[in-house]
């Protein structure tokens, strides 16, 4: 039947899944190769929850890059399926520009096209172009299907992709692409399945992770993201700073005098839970701290959340459900009973209890706006993209 291999390539990681072909692509083995260059990890676990590597290198040896990152794969894979026939590599590529609003096999015409959006995402796309450019190598034969982010919300209406700039910025790619389209593709897949009668209502779907966003979803069918131009705009996120006013950017510059670096460093690396709590990027971690600064990120998170929430459901005219996703989405019960509070004017209201037990519904059952949970797969999500392009 053959296999598919997706990869998720990042600056200093790469994640993959094996998948065998069939009518929906099983998921074989999943895991991920991170600390490339300083002190590499090789983790995979089975379907079944095996971990059939573990595997670390000490400082300085083991995978450096992408390409010997791959190596190191295939010869996992080699030795854990003696018989992988893997026939497309799916990818990960964070953008698409405004051009490709749906996933392409590519070659190496197509390569060089998506080239030219590395100035509008520098710090992903140019590793997700190095993972197709190993995989390429690697696997000559394969075909390599690039499955993009910003796809998913090249729909939206011109007034919830532009920004009022002067026209020409939009004509040079200035617009509001969003992110995270392949987590909401999957949970639009998901609700087509469990919940057709409410996919045709008005969502918003929460992908709360280390990156988050939120988006308003119209029968099936996306009209705005709090994300926009670069993955910084909207929420909060890890280390990144979600909505800003510009003006800080001018402040930073000229009073401050830093320079670009210094303030991508600001703004991707040093803000958002990070920067706030003082303390970590990760969700656990504050949850498990009592200090103010971790209570205060959190409070922000969630304050940003609701927020976010009143202004897509505005641009819908309306709210009929409400999902979270991603690792924070799918586990936090307490974000997301701060992220509801006080929405009762909306219709929303958790049931504590469903909450806490991490129920897939988790709205209070006389409440009128039914709120989800969807454990969402982005993995599946390029692995389907992957073999219906392959036919
Ligand atoms: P993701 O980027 O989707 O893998 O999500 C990562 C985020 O999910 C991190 O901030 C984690 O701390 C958070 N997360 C994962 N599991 C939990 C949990 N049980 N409770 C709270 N946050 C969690």
């Amino acid at each position: 039947m053959g296999h598919i291999l997706t990869l998720n390539a990042g600056s200093s990681s790469l994640k993959f899944a094996l998948l065998a072909l069939g009518n929906e692509p099983e998921e074989l083995l999943s895991g991920q190769l991170e600390g490339l260059g300083t002190k590499p990890r090789l983790v995979a676990k089975t379907k079944t929850g095996e971990t059939p590597v573990d595997r670390r290198w000490s400082e300085g040896e083991g995978p450096k890059d992408h390409a010997t990152a791959l190596a190191a794969l295939w010869e996992l894979l080699e030795r854990e399926f003696p018989a992988v026939d893997i026939v497309a590599v799916g990818h990960r590529v964070v953008h698409g520009g405004p051009r490709f609003s749906e996933p392409l096999i590519v070659e190496a015409a197509e390569i060089d096209a998506l080239r030219e959006y590395v100035p509008l995402a520098p710090l992903h796309q140019p590793h997700n172009l190095a993972g197709i450019d190993a995989a390429r190598a690697a696997l000559p034969r394969a075909r390599q299907v690039a499955c993009f982010d910003t796809a998913f919300h090249r729909s939206h209406p011109w007034i919830n992709d532009v920004y009022a700039l002067p026209r020409r910025y939009y004509e040079a790619g200035v617009r509001r692409y969003g992110f995270h389209g392949l987590s909401y593709e999957y949970v639009v897949s998901t609700l087509a399945s469990t919940r057709p009668a409410l996919l045709q209502g008005r969502l918003v779907v929460a992908h709360l992770g280390n990156g988050a966003s939120m988006c308003a979803i119209h029968g099936g069918k996306p009209v705005a993201s709090t994300l926009g131009f670069s993955a910084l705009d909207g929420l909060p996120m890890g280390t990144r700073c979600g909505q800003l006013d510009p003006g800080i950017i001018l402040y930073m510059l000229q009073a401050e005098g830093l320079d670009a670096k210094a303030i991508q460093d600001v703004l991707y690396k040093e803000s958002g839970l990070k920067g706030l709590s003082g303390l970590s990027n990760d969700m656990r971690t504050l949850e498990e701290s009592d200090t103010p600064e971790a209570l205060g990120a959190i409070a922000y998170f969630c304050a940003r959340i609701r927020r976010e929430l009143g202004g897509l459901a505005a641009a819908m005219g309306g709210i009929d459900g409400v999902v979270f996703t991603g690792g924070i989405g799918e586990n936090s019960r307490r974000v997301r009973a701060l992220a509801c509070a006080d929405l009762d004017f909306l219709g929303i209201r958790l049931d504590p209890d469903a909450n806490a037990a991490n129920a897939a519904e988790i709205g209070a059952a006389d409440a009128c706006c039914p709120v989800l949970v969807v454990n969402t797969n982005e993995e599946a999500m390029i692995a389907r993209h992957t073999a219906r392009l392959i036919g």
